[in-house]
């Protein structure tokens, strides 16, 4: 072979193998490009953990739940009424999955559910409406055994009131003459839109003041509800499901009374703020609030049942504040929207009057305490105190009571007996009952002028 040929073939063979390695170069280029198209791809189609609904007359919530926070945008479309969501990044397949047979056909608010694949990368869910809402969508941060949350809660145009939802219920030929009066005068006083010019009837007048003069109401709340099912059972019992059957018992026994009535927070599987809570109890201008729940600790044996006052500064054992803590996170857990201003809050900050309803709250919580002592063996002999958030309204005498240890698996048995129930439904009456004799309720007009 000549030289010059052996140069040229060294030269092409050389030329060849950088055009191969610049080909490898290429490839490999494009395979990572690719790969990584794939990851991003992967890591976009969010699978969706779960959806629940929680439909109420108060506001029907829908909560999507997944590991990585969901990017949406919400539209609001009228003729049908409908909400349409659109989820970025979300698996399609999961929404279909988890949106089959959710809704109620009781739902006042949502009538159906439905998902489409909108645009590339976009779920979009469709919300059809029974009536028109006011929604409210925000995030809630993992907590407890929950990952993110995206919550869409639907509110009625006109917001439910608890004191007109009260009176649709009260039948007018029911209570005694003196009871009806006053149930039927005041909240037409309260609601009109004029100056409140009744006359204090009991400062004019020197007669005594009967025992009991008025209607009294009491605000019944069962604890937790909705997102939030408190305490958990060995055996699978969830304390907001215990908490709201006895709140409903001791209700029917309350309304039998001639001279009272109860309220409940919330009559249903929905989740509502504490403060909400507090406030719906000073709308009805509730004479008593009765917060009821389930204790639980981590060893199973403890037992026995107890009842809490609030407490202006310190709690009175550090279990109390601890029970106090756990008890306060449940709007963590429930979910509440914190961008809605709170205009409440001033209302519900601790004032002068606190001390006294405090001094009636204990008297309140021993009368109670006395009474289920002899339905359950009790965890603490006396009445304890913390700064449970649901007992701060100023101006009513609030008591918390856990009415067992829904972990120690006996007494979740007993938290699940009908008679069990009753039982400490009417052994709280009694309590109740007890306290009013010592400490009968002022006259309204009374009140008015003290405030
Ligand atoms: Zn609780």
């Amino acid at each position: 072979m000549p030289r010059g040929s052996i140069g040229a073939e060294i030269a092409r063979r050389l030329f060849l193998s950088a055009n191969v390695l610049v080909r490898i170069a290429l490839l490999c280029f494009f395979a990572l490009l690719l790969s990584q198209f794939f990851v991003a791809a992967v890591r976009a189609a969010e699978p969706v953990r779960a959806v629940r609904i929680w439909p109420s007359q108060d506001y029907t919530r829908v909560t999507l739940e997944s590991r990585q926070p969901i990017r949406h945008s919400l539209l609001v479309v009228k003729n049908p009424e409908r909400i349409v969501l659109d989820l970025q990044d979300v698996e399609y397949a999961s929404i279909q999955q988890q949106i089959a047979d959710k809704v109620l056909a009781s739902d006042p608010y949502v009538a159906n559910l439905r998902a489409g694949r909108y645009l590339p990368g976009v779920v979009r869910l469709v919300l059809d409406l029974k009536q028109e809402v006011k929604p409210q969508i925000f995030m809630l941060k993992p907590v407890g055994e929950y990952g993110n949350r995206l919550v869409l809660d639907l509110y009625p145009l006109e917001p439910i009131d608890p004191l007109m939802a009260l009176l649709d219920k009260v039948p007018p030929e029911a209570p005694p003459a003196p009871a009806s009066a006053e149930a039927k005068s005041e909240p037409a006083a309260t609601l009109s839109p004029g100056p409140a010019t009744e006359p204090p009837k009991s400062a004019s007048s020197g007669m005594p003041r009967p025992e009991v003069t008025r209607l009294v109401t009491i605000a019944l709340d069962a604890g937790h509800g909705g997102e939030d099912p408190g305490a958990l059972g060995r055996g699978g019992s969830r304390e907001k499901h215990v908490t709201l059957t006895i709140a409903r018992k001791l209700k029917t026994i309350i309304d039998a009374e001639p001279n009272m009535r109860a309220v409940l927070t919330r009559d249903g599987d929905y989740y509502l703020a504490l403060r909400t809570r507090v406030e719906k109890a000073r709308r009805v201008k509730a004479d008593l609030f009765v917060s009821i729940h389930a204790d639980a600790f981590v060893r199973p044996h403890a037992r026995g049942s107890s009842v809490f006052a609030l407490s202006e500064r310190g709690a009175t054992s550090a279990a109390a504040r601890w029970l106090a803590k756990r008890e306060n996170a449940a709007d963590l857990i429930g979910g509440v929207n914190l961008d809605v201003k709170d205009r409440h809050l001033a209302q519900t900050l601790l004032d002068l009057s606190q001390t006294a309803t405090i001094q009636d709250s204990i008297k309140l919580a021993r009368a109670v305490l006395n009474e289920i002592g002899g339905v359950n063996s009790l965890h603490k002999d006396d009445v304890e105190q913390a700064g449970f958030a649901i007992l701060k309204a100023p101006d009513i005498p609030s008591i918390l009571v856990e009415t067992a240890f829904i972990s120690n698996p006996e007494e979740e048995q007993k938290l699940n007996d009908d008679a069990y129930q009753d039982r400490m439904a009417h052994a709280m009456f009694r309590g109740i009952k007890r306290y009013f004799a010592r400490n009968p309720p002022l006259s309204r007009s009374t009140l008015a002028t003290l405030q």
